[in-house]
């Protein structure tokens, strides 16, 4: 059998992957190693942590771009490539787009109001919180 983007896994990453690249128009393979799917992510608790994302704008909770960065440049060590400061960026601009994209095509979002910040204290921390998790 052929296909376009095969995709190895079947966590949170994996299977966002998997959805994006069927919506692009590609026939998509999710091959898993265990007898379920889901990884670790099935067993979590679920919770993204997505800054200015678009459920915390609509709650009235005041987020930026730059506020999120500030944030986790506070709470990041230098750990390297892991964790680069073009990776940061990234992360700040995509992550709410990736909750917008994901809701556009039927994931049921919810907005774990009152899930602070691990550090709220420090500076760009948000006390109301920045995460959102699927609906059950
Ligand atoms: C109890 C618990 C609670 C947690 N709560 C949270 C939380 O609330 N918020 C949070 O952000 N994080 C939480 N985490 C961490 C979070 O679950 C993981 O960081 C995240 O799910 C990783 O997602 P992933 O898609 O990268 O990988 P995974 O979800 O681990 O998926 C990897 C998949 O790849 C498969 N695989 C591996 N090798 C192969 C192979 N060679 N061939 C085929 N398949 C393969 C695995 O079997 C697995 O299904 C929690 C973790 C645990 C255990």
């Amino acid at each position: 059998m052929n296909y376009d983007v095969i995709v190895v896994g079947s966590g949170a990453a994996a299977l966002t992957a998997a959805v994006t690249a069927a919506d692009s128009g590609n026939k998509v393979l999710v091959i898993e190693s265990t007898d379920q799917f889901g990884g670790s992510t099935a067993m979590s608790g679920g919770g993204a942590w997505i800054p200015n994302n678009h459920l915390m704008l609509a709650a009235g909770v005041h987020d930026t771009p730059e506020l999120a960065r500030t944030y986790m440049d506070q709470v990041i060590a230098d750990v390297g490539p892991a964790s680069s400061s073009q990776r940061r960026d990234a992360f700040v601009e995509n992550a709410p787009k990736m909750a917008r994209y994901l809701e556009a095509l039927g994931f049921e979002w919810s907005y774990q109001t009152g899930y602070s910040d691990y550090h709220p204290e420090e500076p760009g921390g948000n006390a109301i919180g920045r995460s959102i998790e699927g609906k059950m």
